[in-house]
C-alpha cells in the first residue's frame, strides 16, 4: 500500500493522558499508557459540503435521526453497494486497509466538532440506546462504565497506534498484511462503531445545528454498507442495539427499506 502513513495527517494532541487497549489472544482488551487524540473538523471532501436543511424539529420521543427530513438526509443519491466494491486489482486487505484508514479520520473530524458538547458530566457513559451503555475491559478484565469522551479517547489513541504501525499496517512495497489482519479490522471497527452510536445518540443535535446531519449519515451508510460488504460488523453489538432499543439500527433498517444500504442482520 503506497502512501497510507504519508497520508496520516497529525491529531490535535488530548490535554489528557489517556490509555490505549490491546488485544489478547482471546480478543479482549487490555489498556497501555499514552496520549490521547482529538481532531478539529475538516471542511472539505466528500462528507462536507455544505448542506441546506430546516432547523431540528422535535416529534414524540422517537429520537431525531429517525426522523423526517433527518432520515433521509444523504449527499450520495441511491445504494452505497457500488461504492464498497474494491477497483480492480487491489488487494482486499488493502483495500479494507485503505477504508479503514478514511473511516476513522472522517469520524475523528466529525468528533471534533462536537467535542465540547461531550464532557464526563455530559456524558458520563458511553452510551449508545436508551439503557444500553457500553463498557470497557479495565486491566483486570472487569467491565467497567467510563465517560464516553474517555472511552473515545481510548479507542482513536489505539487506532492511531495502529495505523502507525508499519507492522500492522504495511505501506512499504513487498511488506505484507499480517494473517491477523482481518481480526484487527473486525476490533477496529466495532469500536468505531461504537463511536458512531454514541454521537447519533447523544450528540445528533449538535450534528444538526452544525448542519453535518447529510455529511454524518453518508458516512455512516458508508460505513455500514463497507463493514456488511467484508463482515467486519460486530454482531453482538449491533444485536445487542436491536433488542436493547434500537438505536442505529433501526436507522439502518430505514435506509434498507429507501434502498440506500441493502438489508442485512448486521
Ligand atoms: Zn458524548
Amino acid at each position: 500500500m503506497s502512501g497510507l502513513l504519508g497520508r496520516l495527517r497529525a491529531p490535535r494532541k488530548s490535554p489528557t493522558t489517556t490509555s490505549n487497549p490491546t488485544f489478547d489472544q482471546n480478543g479482549h482488551m487490555g489498556m497501555a499508557a499514552t496520549p490521547g487524540v482529538n481532531a478539529g473538523i475538516h471542511t472539505q471532501g466528500d462528507y462536507f459540503q455544505q448542506s441546506a436543511q430546516p432547523p431540528p424539529q422535535p416529534q414524540q420521543d422517537r429520537p431525531l435521526y429517525l426522523c423526517q427530513p433527518f432520515v433521509k438526509a444523504a449527499l450520495v443519491k441511491g445504494s452505497f453497494k457500488t461504492i464498497v466494491a474494491p477497483p480492480k486489482y487491489v488487494d482486499v486487505n488493502e483495500w479494507v486497509a485503505i477504508n479503514i484508514f478514511d473511516f476513522y479520520n472522517n469520524l475523528n473530524h466529525f468528533y471534533g466538532a462536537i467535542v465540547e458538547f461531550c464532557g464526563p458530566h455530559q456524558c458520563q457513559t458511553m452510551s449508545a440506546a436508551s439503557g444500553l451503555d457500553f463498557t470497557w475491559p479495565d486491566q483486570n478484565k472487569r467491565q467497567v462504565s467510563l465517560p464516553a469522551s474517555t472511552y473515545i479517547d481510548y479507542v482513536m489513541s489505539w487506532v492511531q497506534r495502529l495505523l502507525e504501525d508499519e507492522s500492522v499496517f504495511p505501506t512499504k512495497s513487498g511488506r505484507d498484511f499480517q494473517p491477523s489482519f482481518p481480526s484487527t479490522a473486525k476490533h477496529i471497527y466495532k469500536q468505531l462503531f461504537r463511536i458512531f452510536a454514541h454521537i447519533y445518540h447523544a450528540h445528533f443535535n449538535e450534528i444538526l445545528h452544525l448542519s453535518l446531519e447529510a455529511h454524518f449519515n453518508s458516512l455512516f451508510a458508508h460505513y455500514i454498507a463497507f463493514g456488511r460488504e467484508y463482515d467486519l460488523l460486530d454482531a453482538q453489538d449491533t444485536r445487542e442495539l436491536r433488542t436493547r432499543g434500537g438505536g442505529v439500527m433501526w436507522l439502518t433498517d430505514r435506509w434498507a427499506e429507501m434502498g440506500i444500504l441493502e438489508g442485512g442482520e448486521k
